[in-house]
């Protein structure tokens, strides 16, 4: 697949992408479209035969598997993992309210969003529905209203002449969408709203009955290419579904005669801990099936590493200072490996050496991020997954900037060289020697 090509799928991706459960369910197509059989975690493997293979959990999280031989404990394994999640703004659970003829919905912020954008943007409605049909049976929709159906209007200036001067966001009462007109006897009721959007895509949801739903809301504009060269892309999401996209492509591209393995974790942007998070042993429990034998999957995990993939910052031209001096990743610059002395980052030199030589090899330029000393630093699933296996790991990523926000701006080269280092990284035979970085 070639540049163009990668970039204008990932764009598609992106924007049929609002959720978690969508992404799963957009790489899960990717997956089988290549080959890849799908695995559940109820049933019995038995040993897994040379193949490609992979599984999900709570639709939100995934694993592929390569397996090209059962001489992990000598070839180890080649590791990357991403998150599927990213900030945005989430529906309660009774989330309707009338005020002032106005159907509002509740919703709590996921994660460490940058709240300022969400104002006046054209949101749209996204997520997993369980729903009772006439018969009594249970049925969970990926549920998509796919136009432009909520708004934060700000308030006007004229009415706030303080507007411009840093206001702080009240995620309660500031955060309330709009979505729709009332009139003078109608109920607020989400329910019927949800019951009527299942019936527009599924004709047999005729009288179904909301169960439960964990729905987001997300941005309609689609992402793009921007910029006088189209060297951006511009859209949500990019952290980090730029980096599982990339993971999944390198894999599906790579060398099937080594030993891979992707883990997409949900719930990395609220701490990971949960069943599908990167704390949830999902990682952990499926190696266990792999390699039952406790000594040979230590042994394994010793000659394997784990690619940490998530984005970086980029130096904002307006704020050059928010950077250290002698680490300014640019981008279209390479993915940055990221370091931190307090392990927030997992890379060591080890991790560093080997990443280098791998990307020098495929011609893919690399950059180095390290925080500021006064700046707290952000983290990655990549300590967690280091501290969890006991496996070598670097993080790296895209530069990106306005990270969190509601749209994000990456450099349009940075996701395919990423794609290249990982397809790379998956194809690196047992003897290769840059695996004596690790030795
Ligand atoms: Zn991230």
């Amino acid at each position: 697949m070639d540049q163009l090509r990668f970039t204008s799928t990932l764009l598609d991706f992106l924007g049929a992408s609002p959720t978690p459960f969508h992404a799963v369910r957009n790489l899960r197509n990717l997956l089988d479209a290549h080959g890849f059989a799908e695995i559940r975690e109820q049933d019995d493997w038995g040993l897994l035969p040379p193949g490609r293979f992979f599984l999900r959990r709570n639709d939100s999280s995934l694993i592929a598997v390569g397996l090209a031989d059962s001489l992990l404990a000598e070839t180890g394994l080649r590791m990357a993992g991403a998150h599927t999640d990213s900030p945005c703004l989430k529906i309660k659970p009774a989330p309707a309210q009338i005020n002032h003829s106005l159907l509002q919905l509740g919703v709590e912020t996921y994660g460490g969003a940058l709240l300022a954008p969400w104002f006046d943007r054209d949101l749209s409605i996204a997520g997993r529905v369980l729903w009772q049909d006439q018969e009594g049976a249970v049925r969970t929709t990926l549920l998509d209203f796919k136009r432009p159906v909520a708004v934060i209007p700000s308030l006007a200036i004229h009415l706030n002449r303080e507007a411009n001067d840093q206001k702080p966001v009240n995620k309660q009462t500031d955060l309330v969408p709009i979505i729709m007109q009332t009139g003078p006897d109608q109920e607020a009721d989400f329910a019927a709203i949800l019951a009527a959007e299942l019936l527009r895509e599924h004709p047999e949801a005729r009288q179904a009955k909301i169960l439960d739903h964990e729905l987001v809301l997300y941005d309609c504009q689609q992402p793009a290419l921007l910029g006088v060269n189209k060297e951006f892309i511009s859209g949500g999401r990019l952290d980090n579904l730029l980096s599982c996209f990339a993971l999944i492509r390198g894999l599906i591209e790579a060398d099937s005669r080594q030993n891979c393995l992707v883990v997409l974790n949900d719930h990395e942007e609220v701490g990971s801990m949960s069943t599908c998070g990167a704390q949830g042993r999902f990682l952990q429990s499926v190696l266990e099936r792999l390699i039952p034998d406790v000594s040979t999957r230590q042994r394994c995990l010793h000659k394997s590493l784990f690619i940490s993939a998530d984005n970086a910052h980029a130096v904002h031209p307006n704020f050059p200072d928010r950077h250290d001096k002698g680490h300014l990743p640019r981008m279209n610059g390479g993915p940055a490996i990221k370091y931190n002395a307090g392990q927030r980052y997992a890379t060591s030199s080890r991790s560093g050496a080997f990443f280098r030589l791998l990307a020098e090899r495929a011609g893919i330029p690399v950059q180095e991020f390290v925080m500021r000393s006064d700046l707290a630093c952000g983290s990655t699933l990549g300590p967690i997954t280091a501290a969890e296996l006991g496996v070598t790991t670097i993080d790296i990523g895209a530069p990106t900037l306005a990270m969190h926000s509601i749209r994000e701006l990456a450099g349009a080269t940075d996701p395919w060289y990423l794609a290249r280092s990982l397809q790379a990284f998956f194809s690196t035979a047992a003897d290769d020697p840059v695996w004596q970085c690790l030795a």
